[in-house]
């Protein structure tokens, strides 16, 4: 029997709706929250994440401002323009397009840090890091939360599954390993030392992949009935996007599958607006 496709498109807008929803309670409250974007440089396919971003803000009535500096901005200059955003009040959330130019790519962890931990929409701040490991979440990564708000609103289960995640980073494979933590799966995290990655990948009732490697997840490495999440994104050809997992075979295997494009990738700006209502929350108590 072939997986349930799990479309992001849906989703994403039920997530947006309840955003949407929030940001008119703010207002009624005199709040309206704001998100600001830092873009250093000219690349495209940033340009196109960012306008994303604030065509999103504009539909769910959040203020959206883009801050675009040109490629040769300093880092001194870059940590001046987020000390400013971090004492503006109308601006609820900071978000630093990444990546940055090559010149200050090696300060980016020092720049990202300088986000108010409270503003800190991307949940990347040490701060939000530590929050979401000792269980007390405020500002989560937005692709993670993305994963685990499809498995609630597709009613697949979380509590007492296997999980196990392909990749370790920072942006997606740790925070997420820490939500499905939890929510009371048993989590494994795998990455390139890990022995017998399809084995561990088959004792899997949830399947994370987020390796960025094309069809590295083959339909051997699914558990019959599995939940699959495939969160990469490979460019292989100038038009043609896929993901981790080799849709065709594995569908005939799992039990509900994300498709890319048009999977949980679509998640991403809703929960990073969720966040923006979060993060203006958070300040309205302060
Ligand atoms: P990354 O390169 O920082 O991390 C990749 C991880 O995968 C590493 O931890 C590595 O150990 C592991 N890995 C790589 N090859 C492996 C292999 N052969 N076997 C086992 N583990 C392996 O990447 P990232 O930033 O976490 O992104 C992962 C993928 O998700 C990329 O395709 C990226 O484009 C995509 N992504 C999508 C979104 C979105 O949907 N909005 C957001 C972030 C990243």
């Amino acid at each position: 029997m072939s997986a349930k496709i799990l479309y992001g498109k849906d989703f994403a807008a039920q997530i947006k709706e309840s955003a949407r929803l929030e940001v008119e309670n703010l207002k009624n409250l005199g709040v309206t929250p704001g998100l600001a974007v830092i873009i250093v440089g000219e690349n495209p396919a940033s340009q196109v994440y960012v306008r994303n971003k604030h065509k999103t803000c504009e539909e769910l009535g959040i203020r959206s401002e883009i801050v675009a500096l040109p490629e040769n901005t300093t880092k001194n200059t870059l940590i001046n323009t987020i000390d400013a955003l971090n004492a503006d009040k109308n601006t609820h959330g900071i978000l630093v397009q990444l990546p940055l130019p090559a010149e200050i790519k090696n300060s980016s962890e020092e720049i990202l840090n300088r986000i108010d931990p409270r503003k800190d929409v991307d949940g990347f701040h040490p701060v939000n890091v530590g929050n979401l490991v000792i269980g007390s979440p405020k500002l989560v990564p937005c692709t993670p939360a993305g994963c685990i708000e499809m498995l609630d609103l597709a009613n697949i289960e979380i509590d007492g599954k296997r999980a196990v995640i392909i990749g370790r980073s920072n942006i997606v494979g740790k925070p997420l390993f820490h939500l499905l933590l939890a929510r009371h799966a048993t989590v494994t995290i795998c990455h390139t030392h890990t022995k017998n990655l399809p084995e561990i990948a088959r004792e899997a009732d949830i399947l994370v992949a987020a390796s960025g490697k094309p069809n590295l997840v083959t339909a051997d490495m699914v558990k019959p009935g599995a939940t699959v999440i495939d969160v990469g994104i490979n460019r292989i050809a100038p038009k043609k996007l896929v993901g981790d997992v080799d849709f065709d075979a594995v569908k005939e295997i799992a039990g509900a599958i994300t498709p890319v494009p048009g999977g949980v990738g679509l998640l991403t700006v809703a929960m990073l607006m969720k966040n923006v209502v979060k993060a203006a929350k958070l300040q309205l108590k302060a």
